[in-house]
């Protein structure tokens, strides 16, 4: 077994793509290190990626990445602080340190979950706009096969409520709204954000990368969004739940 945390000590932060322009699908990039788990499978690090990793409740970006030695399939990227660690299965050829490859990712995947994500935050608003007030959101899964959001809170949204909620959000979508990203700094936080969930117990960071849906909601988030509403298609509120502390509203893109 392969001590990862001891293993990417010391290597310099992954360059992360994706969050500057979550639309590039495929990217040249530098293997820095790699090292055998056992058989064919490896952990690859490089010095920039587009692979977003299982992060903020959205799932893994998968694909491949290719040199002129080599095919190796990507199964997950992985965070480790500021280092993105790329799990998989060498294809053919080998590995080498230093070398440019070609990264692809499965765009299929990655724009549904893009839509799934914007959705979610989308609905962050809608309930809020249900309710009233700013729920605290507690786990959330922004990918297939089902996602979800789980919102803490001392009742149980009834039966009725779910067509409210999912009509605020298609209204939201059918605004066309801008989707933006931006840097802050700490002390900014309070200013540029609004309507957002979980401020209260955000990790300390020296800066942080605001999804700002025109309007509708500002949130701290490492995920990859659409830049327009309409690019996520009708919202499906599919049913409610009742866990710990709160619900977990399951819903889809269609
Ligand atoms: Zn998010």
């Amino acid at each position: 077994m392969v001590n990862l945390y001891s293993w990417v000590k010391g290597k310099p932060s992954t360059s992360r793509v994706y969050l500057e322009d979550s639309y590039v699908k495929e990217l040249d990039a530098r293997v820095l290190d790699y090292v055998l788990e056992k058989g064919n499978k490896y952990y690859v690090v490089f010095d920039k990626t587009i692979f977003h990793p299982r992060s903020g409740g959205q799932p893994s970006d998968t694909g491949f990445v290719v040199g002129e030695e080599f095919e190796f399939e990507v199964l997950k990227a992985l965070e480790f602080g500021e280092v993105i660690v790329h799990y998989g299965r060498l294809i053919n050829g080998s590995l080498e340190k230093d070398i440019v490859a070609r990264q692809l990712i499965n765009w299929n995947h990655r724009y549904h979950t893009m839509r799934l994500h914007t959705a979610g935050h989308i609905l962050d608003y809608a309930v809020m706009k249900t309710y009233g007030r700013v729920l605290n959101t507690l786990d959330a899964n922004h990918g297939p096969p089902e996602s979800y959001v789980v919102y803490e809170a001392g009742f149980l949204p009834e039966s009725r409520d779910l067509p409210i909620i999912e009509k605020y959000a298609n209204d939201v979508v059918e605004s066309s709204k801008p989707v933006k990203t931006y840097w802050v700094e700490p002390w900014e936080l309070t200013r540029r954000t609004y309507n957002a969930p979980n401020l209260q117990r955000l990790p300390a960071r020296d800066l942080y990368r605001i999804v700002e849906i025109e309007g509708i909601n500002a949130i701290p988030c490492t995920g990859t969004h659409v830049i327009n509403t309409r690019e996520v298609g009708y919202i499906k509120v599919a049913r409610v739940e009742r866990i710990e502390n709160g619900f977990k509203l399951y819903y889809n893109v269609l």
